[in-house]
């Protein structure tokens, strides 16, 4: 046999059952967005390589050291896959004129690349769902897309997550912080770490957002953006806040809370779980204020967040909350090879009703025996088997014999009832 191919590292296959569950929950989410009057945009999974690179900054963990960059070999272009989806979607605005009209509010789902150390809840292809409403500046905006996701991981009926938020306020304001900051770490400077001490003058707010538990105590000591932010910052801060209040939204204000990307200001925040270990942030976001403009639009204002449905999926698994799978509602077992045209025909008056409708298929040329298709309708779940066999659909029937109710007697029916029966069921049973 030849070699066999594996797929690569830290990226995944879903495959059944698993997929159901991802299904189940896109269904939910797109539910819930259309409630909320978001809607889906798709934007290709590989874009310019200098969208990522102005868009989330040079020094980012994941423009630095976590992007999948190649030359294309037959023009020369240098394209990425996208590590993330705000920059294409605020390309994607840009490209169309979106917001002439006045703001949008967007949704995606689809995978993302980040060549990151795989384990638990950390991927090198892993999939978000993501929000963005562009062209609206007010904390109103700010409180319905918390709204939004708060109410997923109620729709979805996840416990234990939590809200965490802050202000990083506006340029003016962080750079007076980056000065102060700047200040403190140099007197501190024999305690960084080597990636602290190249950020220490270039990018000097992520070290706030280190990983690394030697630094914790140095950066809980630093001096707090909060403490530097004006009139204006403060006051979207406080209304924002007290919309949440108002819809008993609750959350803890965590003055180190920057987020990975460059693009942020003002409202940044994260929801968190502690089940899932060191990777518990399953969504995160803020405004962007100056990103449309960076990226070559008229300045207008955003803000969105992103989960990761990897780890969704982990905590809904956890507390038990994922949908058992579903059988189909009828196996058909066909007696004959020569009756399988009518009965494809019957079948597909069964699925027009609704239901789920597995038929045999034999794995070699010959026609499977009755014993074998039993065997495969016991173990297929369905609710019935219908057998259609050679004296039966002679009379116009088939036989109909209840595979989970033990108490429930195997019948006939009419063909021609097929489809009133289906219906009847449909009602009934879903
Ligand atoms: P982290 O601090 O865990 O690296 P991040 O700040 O890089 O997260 P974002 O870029 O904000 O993450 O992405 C939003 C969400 O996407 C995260 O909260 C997380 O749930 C998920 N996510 C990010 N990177 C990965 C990954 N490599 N594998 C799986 N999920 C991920
Ligand atoms: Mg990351």
């Amino acid at each position: 046999m030849a070699d066999k191919i594996s797929a690569v590292k830290g990226m995944n296959d879903v495959l059944p059952p698993q997929s159901g569950d991802w299904e189940w929950l896109e269904g939910i989410v797109r539910a819930l967005m259309q409630r909320h009057a978001y809607k889906n945009i798709r934007t290709p999974i590989v874009e310019p390589t200098g969208l990522f690179v102005r868009g989330l900054g040079e020094i980012t963990d994941i423009v630095e050291k976590e992007m999948y960059s190649f030359t294309d070999r037959l023009n020369g272009e240098e394209l990425t896959l996208r590590p993330e989806n705000t920059a294409g979607v605020v390309r994607a605005t840009i490209e169309h004129a979106m917001l002439y009209e006045g703001g949008k509010r967007l949704y995606y789902m689809g995978p993302m690349f980040r060549h990151e150390r795989p384990q638990r809840g950390r991927y090198r292809q892993f999939h978000q769902i993501g929000a963005e409403a562009l062209g609206f500046g007010g904390p109103e905006v700010d409180a319905e897309i918390i709204l939004l996701a708060h109410q997923l991981w109620k729709d979805l009926g996840l416990k234990d997550v939590r809200l965490e938020l802050n202000s990083l306020g506006q340029l003016p304001e962080r750079q007076a912080h980056r000065s102060a900051l700047i200040a403190y770490l140099e007197q501190h400077q024999d305690q960084l770490d080597a990636d602290a001490k190249r950020r220490l003058h270039t990018n000097p707010l992520r070290i706030l957002d280190t990983k690394n538990p030697e630094l914790q105590s140095l950066v809980n000591q630093a001096p707090i953006l909060m403490d530097f932010l004006g009139p204006d910052s403060l006051d979207h801060f406080n209304r924002l806040r007290q919309m949440l209040d108002v819809c008993q939204i609750p959350y803890q204000i965590n003055p180190r809370l920057v987020r990975g990307m460059d693009y942020y200001n003002l409202t940044v925040f994260e929801f968190i779980t502690d089940s899932l270990g060191s990777q518990g942030t399953i969504c995160g976001g803020g405004r962007y204020d100056s990103l449309i403009e960076q990226l070559g639009g008229k300045p207008a204002p955003a803000i969105g967040w992103a989960m990761g449905v990897e780890r969704v999926i982990e905590l809904l698994r956890e507390q038990q909350l994922l949908p058992t799978e579903p059988h189909p509602d009828v196996y058909a077992i066909v007696g004959e090879a020569k009756d399988l045209p009518q009965v494809l025909v019957h079948l597909q008056t069964l699925r027009a009703a609704g239901l789920s409708v597995q038929m045999h298929a034999s794995p070699r040329t010959e026609w499977s025996n009755m014993k074998a298709q039993f065997k495969k309708a016991d173990s297929s779940g369905a609710t019935y088997a219908l057998i259609f066999g050679p004296e039966e659909l002679q009379q116009g029937v088939v036989a109909r014999k209840p595979l989970r109710d033990g108490k429930q007697a195997q019948d006939t029916i009419a063909l021609d009832n097929l489809a009133q029966w289906a219906s009847h069921l449909q009602s009934t049973a879903h």
